[in-house]
């Protein structure tokens, strides 16, 4: 059983906003031998592939969670509905795989573990997580970016 989830985009998957991907082979490579397994947040929500990208406008992945703050897409729309939904279905998905760890691609309002943009729309960082990612640590998994994926491999 594979213990490992990870974001789709970064094996490969098409499933960017802009209809591209993240790939990172040694994560594609962990997909492909059946130690991880694939998701996209987004994607589950509903939101179509490509789609408008977006940003929490107003706080972090905790604050979405509490209602204190949006997810907006670049055209205004309020898209903070789907990106609940994406988080809760990527939960189960972390439930039924008994996940020990969930690799997540940094700077994604869902996906960010450390790291979002600030909703501005202008590329600026700011620290916290994306709504997956806070609501997968708040049920207590261990979730990493792309970036220490080296601890993959020294389990
Ligand atoms: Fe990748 Fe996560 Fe964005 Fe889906 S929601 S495209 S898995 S970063």
């Amino acid at each position: 059983m594979a213990e490992i989830l990870v974001s789709a985009c970064l094996a490969g998957e098409k499933c960017k906003y802009s209809g591209g991907h993240n790939l990172v082979p040694a994560i594609a490579e962990l997909v492909r031998r059946g130690k991880a397994v694939p998701v996209c947040p987004e994607a589950l929500g509903g939101l179509t592939i490509p789609r408008p990208p977006a940003e929490i406008r107003g706080g972090d992945g905790y604050d979405v969670l509490a209602g204190r703050a949006r997810v907006l897409d670049k055209e205004g729309r309020d898209v903070t509905a789907a990106f609940l939904r994406g988080a809760t279905a990527t939960l189960a998905k972390a439930r039924e795989i008994a996940a020990e760890l969930v690799v997540l691609k940094e700077k994604s309002p869902s996906c960010g573990s450390k790291l979002i943009y600030d909703g501005t729309f202008t590329g600026t960082a700011r620290p916290g997580p994306g709504v997956t990612a806070a609501l997968l640590q708040q049920h207590g998994f261990k979730v990493i970016s792309e970036g220490e994926i080296y601890q993959v491999f020294l389990r």
